[in-house]
């Protein structure tokens, strides 16, 4: 890659940017381009070589058709969805042994709206390495990257801020206006900053593995609620499934180790009906991982010169699937406040970054709290509630105004309109996968 990697000069001397970013991941990577290409001089300080690259069990993002106009109006849709993409047309979400069941279809995601239109998908399944190549591509000479690297040091001030960081086992300084923490959910970035977290373990692990069933998945998600966890099934774009297993540390434990065939027999259990009749049996699986699930919010998006974004401001349970969705959001708005004269002259005016801050706030209250009253709701096992439940699935699936209120926020078109992304009056139709038509004006 011909990145501008620190070269020798550039280790004697501080270099001075606009905006240095900690972290070249997804959330990262997105924000330093769109930087980058309104002529600021970004740098991404970024721990890994090469970045997230692939990894067996595959890391499997579903993204939003929300997200999806966005990495569109970034020019990026294209490059990630030619690795190949799983289509989720069809979701389905029930209780393990109750009744009660919502089914969603892509058909029907402007169900209630006026301004109808419709969707080839809900959502999309990627792996997140497949997302990362083209954005790397993309912001190739463009940004000055500084990779393996991490940082030692940093200092912030009212005229800026300074990062002492050690490159290819070089030390060097780099100074700049705003130093933007992109660094994941152990973010180094909010840690230095003296940043706390509100949030709780969720004393659950995440297990990761795809199989591969009988009939395939037919562009089907599944999230199955039981009493110790959900259990999501996204379909990829091989027709294998990419489940992700919330356990008990003891019960994931066991599950890592037990031989493939009695794995497959207990997720077949575990899946019950809601997948059965239709996929057929689990017939082969890949590799599991297991990722402790937690739900953290920093306790303030920005400080002084630094601002948080992406899983470094917070990390939510993946029941949802909209951790990165959330990310994406938390760039919009981040280049929304920064597109104004006093960014101009100042990118990390702390004045700024409060908005940002107060922006977000609202969105992520939102998904996290949605996220885990889903989880307390399911996880109780009072016959009472397990009643409720059934009914509330019931009529979610049978009034129409709320099933097309969950379709919206399902496919993140409610939060798309939210960060201005659309404007109400434009619809979006996609007649096929390829053929897009666009009516009332550019998303
Ligand atoms: C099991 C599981 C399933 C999930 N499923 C979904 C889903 O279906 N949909 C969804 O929207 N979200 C999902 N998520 C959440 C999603 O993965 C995250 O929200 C998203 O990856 C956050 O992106 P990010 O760029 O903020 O952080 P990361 O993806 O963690 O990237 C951080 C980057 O920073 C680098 N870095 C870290 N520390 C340092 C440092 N100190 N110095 C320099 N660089 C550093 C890393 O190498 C990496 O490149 C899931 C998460 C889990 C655990």
């Amino acid at each position: 890659m011909n990145d501008r990697v620190v070269d020798k000069d550039m280790k004697q001397q501080t270099k001075d940017f606009d905006a240095v970013i900690v972290g070249g991941g997804v959330i990262g990577g997105v924000l330093a381009l769109q930087l980058a290409e309104q002529g600021y001089r970004i740098a991404i300080i970024e721990a890994l070589h090469h970045g997230l690259g692939k990894t067996d069990p595959e890391r499997v993002i579903a993204l939003s058709y929300g997200s999806r106009c966005y990495l569109e109006k970034l020019g990026l849709w294209k490059a990630i969805s030619d690795v190949g993409l799983g289509h989720i047309r069809h979701i389905e979400v029930r209780e393990a042994n109750n009744h009660g069941l919502v089914q969603m279809h892509a058909t029907d995601a402007f169900l209630g709206d006026t301004q109808s239109g419709s969707i080839d998908a809900l959502g999309y399944v990627v792996e997140i390495a497949d997302m990362v190549a083209p954005i790397y591509a993309a912001l190739e000479g463009k940004v000055t990257w500084f990779r393996p690297a991490h940082v030692e040091a940093m200092q912030h001030d009212a005229d800026g801020v300074s990062i002492t960081l050690c490159c290819n086992g070089e030390t060097l300084t780099v100074t700049s206006s705003l130093l933007v923490g992109a660094d994941g959910t152990h973010s180094q970035v909010r840690r230095m900053a003296g940043i706390g977290t509100h949030g709780w373990d969720h004393n659950r692990f995440g297990l990761v593995a795809s199989v591969r069933c009988e009939h395939g998945h037919a562009d089907t998600a599944y999230e199955c609620f039981r009493s110790s966890g959900p259990l999501a099934l996204l379909p990829l774009a091989d027709d294998r499934f990419s489940i992700v297993w919330a356990l008990a540390p003891q019960e994931a434990v066991r599950m890592m180790e037990l031989p493939d065939r009695m794995f497959l027999k207990r997720l077949q259990r575990a899946a019950d009906e809601s997948v059965l009749p239709r996929s057929g049996r689990f017939e082969s699986l890949g590799k599991r991982a297991c990722f402790p699930l937690e739900f953290r919010v920093a306790k303030a998006y920005a400080r002084s010169r630094i601002v948080l974004v992406g899983n470094a401001a917070h990390t939510v349970h993946p029941v949802g699937g909209q951790g990165m969705n959330l990310g994406l959001r938390d760039v919009v708005d981040l280049l929304a406040v920064l597109d104004s004269p006093l960014a101009k002259k100042d990118m990390g005016n702390p004045l700024l970054l409060t908005a940002y801050a107060e922006k977000r706030r609202a969105d992520v209250l939102a998904v996290g709290g949605f996220t885990e009253s889903m989880l307390a709701v399911f996880g109780n096992d009072l016959e009472w509630m397990r009643f409720l439940r059934s009914k509330a699935l019931g009529a979610m699936q049978t009034i129409d105004p709320l099933k097309g209120e969950l379709l919206r926020h399902a496919s993140g078109i409610t939060q798309l309109r939210k960060c201005s992304l659309v404007q109400l009056n434009q619809v979006v139709r996609y007649e096929s996968t390829e053929n897009v038509e666009k009516t009332g004006g550019d998303v």
